[in-house]
């Protein structure tokens, strides 16, 4: 077993915001969940996603508390206040120091949040059914800071060089979209393959499309793809049942 691996959002965020994405190095799972799993609900043996979430923990923040979420693919953010159960959402807000809130992912897109004094922070679970039916808008609306102060970094996901969808799909965001302006932009996001009613989806420039229409202007990240890198990533479209890689952000506590 070696040390975790976690990838660093390169994002401009104060120095006290602390936000990581566990990859599959290291850990203790095996098989199909081989490296660092983090769910409890994939099918791992309990005892190596408690040692692995104890390994990131370490790595992280180890005076942190987690805040764990049951995803459902919907459009419900969940404030926290104080760390407890996991509640049913697909997006978690803070402003409270020492809670690591925790997105679980491998194929769908993390959404990383927080506002530029650092002090207010969100993680948002963002895959094509939460984001067409408003994750991203709920999420936002749900914050006390405004769009234009807050910073995003947009985490591994599945990209549009693998991530072939049916035409429900797009036809899902055209008929979310706001005005006829955002439509030609969701439009765009899906390159037709040449077979009846298949496209490859870009979820990366769909998040961005609504996060710029919604006044965030700081945005980065976006440029890992979970299906092409087998080493690092899960990626449940590549491999079926598999791990899944944590999503994690923290307002550190005050020294
Ligand atoms: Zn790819």
């Amino acid at each position: 077993m070696r040390t975790p691996e976690l990838l660093r959002p390169d994002w401009p965020a104060p120095a006290t915001v602390l936000a990581a994405v566990t990859t599959r190095n290291g850990g203790c799972s095996e098989g199909e969940f081989a490296g660092l799993n983090m769910a409890l609900h994939v099918g791992d043996a309990e005892s190596s996603v408690r040692r692995n979430r104890k390994l990131v923990a370490d790595a992280f923040a180890p005076d942190a508390q987690f805040q764990w979420l049951r995803q459902v693919h919907g459009n419900e953010p969940a404030i926290v206040l104080q760390p407890g159960e996991a509640p049913e959402a697909d997006s978690l807000i803070s402003s409270a120091p020492g809670i690591a809130l925790c997105v679980l992912t491998a194929d769908c897109l993390p959404i990383f949040v927080c506002n530029r004094s650092g002090d207010e922070v969100g993680i948002v679970h963002a895959g094509w059914r939460g984001m067409s039916a408003g994750i991203i808008e709920n999420t936002l609306a749900a914050m006390r800071s405004e769009p234009e102060d807050l910073l995003i970094w947009l985490g591994p996901a599945i990209q549009s060089c693998h991530y072939e969808v049916g035409k429900d799909v797009r036809e899902a965001f055209l008929d979310c979209a706001v005005d006829s302006c955002e439509q030609r932009q969701f439009k765009s996001a899906f390159a037709s393959l040449g077979k009846q009613g298949k496209y490859y989806a870009d979820l990366t420039r769909i998040a961005r499309v609504k996060l710029l229409r919604l006044g965030a202007a700081s945005i980065s990240g976006g440029t890992h793809c979970t299906h092409c890198n087998a080493s690092r990533f899960y990626s449940h479209r590549r491999d079926g049942p598999c791990g899944r890689m944590a999503n994690l952000i923290c307002i550190g506590a005050a020294s």
